[in-house]
């Protein structure tokens, strides 16, 4: 029940009409039993400052950042967080008595996503589809899963070159590589890696039978091939790699817990989702976005 106490949340975006996270955050609030409630606002870049104003007036307990204010946001915050001086970019505000600090989330998000699939990280070559913002969190995941080399492509061979300098220089991964998108060699690069992540819209829903991948003859049962798009539940990517015998994963486990670990740093509680709750959220989640397998 909504009373004078209640924290008020929400998540900004441009547009935000299709956002999850109201959905998926007011059913936490309610398993949690927490004294807030999330909204969404369609928020334009231009009033940018103004919304951190608002959330300084309402005094609401914070904000979810999305798309494309992850990075402007961080003109009007007064204080970041090691991560986000990092990656340059923020996806969740949280309102200290009129003191806004930036974090992000999505790297924890993916981490905790691997569950018992962590163990294959350390060590392990990694090549990574897309060098946009969410493979630049993932990059930073990467760096504090001890992996042993990364490798990136994407059709802005700039951008690949931006983040394998970020990764290297910043996250401190020491082995980056980046290769061109068609190189002719892939295969043996897969052969190479026991990881393969699509951090691309490749195969995203209306775009289903797309994938990153045309020949998916080196890819065997040694592989964990991580997609990070959830719309469809199993992309075309995860469908053939699955074929040949990979483990594979969707990315609605990562927004569930980049959203989890949003809900602790504005209560500053360490709330923990148990299988099943996890489950029945994912499925109303699932619901939501049409999908039934
Ligand atoms: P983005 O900033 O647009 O980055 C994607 C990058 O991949 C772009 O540079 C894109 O180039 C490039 N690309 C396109 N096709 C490619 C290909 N065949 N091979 C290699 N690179 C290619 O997008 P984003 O925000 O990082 O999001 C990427 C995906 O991750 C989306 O599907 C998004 O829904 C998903 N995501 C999931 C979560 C989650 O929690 N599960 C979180 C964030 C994002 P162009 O600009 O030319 O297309």
């Amino acid at each position: 029940m909504i009373k004078t106490s209640t924290t008020l949340l929400a998540v900004i975006g441009d547009p935000i009409v299709h956002s999850l996270s109201p959905l998926m955050q007011n059913w936490m609030i309610n398993y949690f039993k927490i004294n807030a409630a999330y909204v969404a606002f369609h928020v334009k870049s231009n009033q940018l400052e103004q919304c951190v104003n608002g959330v300084k007036a309402f005094n609401m307990g914070g904000l979810n950042v999305t798309a494309p204010h992850k990075e402007q946001i961080l003109n009007f915050v007064d204080q970041k967080s090691r991560e986000v001086e990092l990656l340059h970019a923020a996806n969740t505000l949280k309102n200290e008595n009129g003191t806004i600090t930036a974090f992000v989330t999505d790297p924890f998000g993916f981490i905790e996503s691997l569950g018992k699939n962590q163990s294959r990280f350390a060590g392990a070559n990694v090549l990574m589809f897309g060098a946009g913002g969410a493979a630049k969190s993932v990059a930073y995941a990467l760096s504090q899963l001890g992996i042993d080399k990364l490798i990136i492509t994407d059709i802005f061979e700039e951008k690949a070159v931006q983040l394998k300098e970020l990764a290297k220089n910043a996250f401190k991964i020491s082995r980056v590589e980046t290769i061109k998108i068609k190189t002719n060699n892939l295969n043996d690069y897969i052969t190479d890696s026991q990881i393969l992540i699509n951090a691309t819209a490749v195969g995203m829903h209306p775009n289903a039978a797309k994938s990153v991948l045309d020949d998916y003859s080196a890819i065997s049962k040694q592989h964990y091939i991580y997609d990070l798009i959830y719309n469809p539940g199993h992309t075309a990517l995860m469908l053939n790699a699955q074929k040949k015998g990979a483990t594979v994963q969707n990315g609605l486990d990562m927004l569930l817990f980049q959203g989890l670990q949003s809900l602790r740093i504005w209560m500053n509680e360490d709330y923990e989702l148990k299988i099943p709750a996890l489950n029945e959220l994912k499925s109303i989640m699932k619901k939501e976005l049409g999908i039934y397998e």
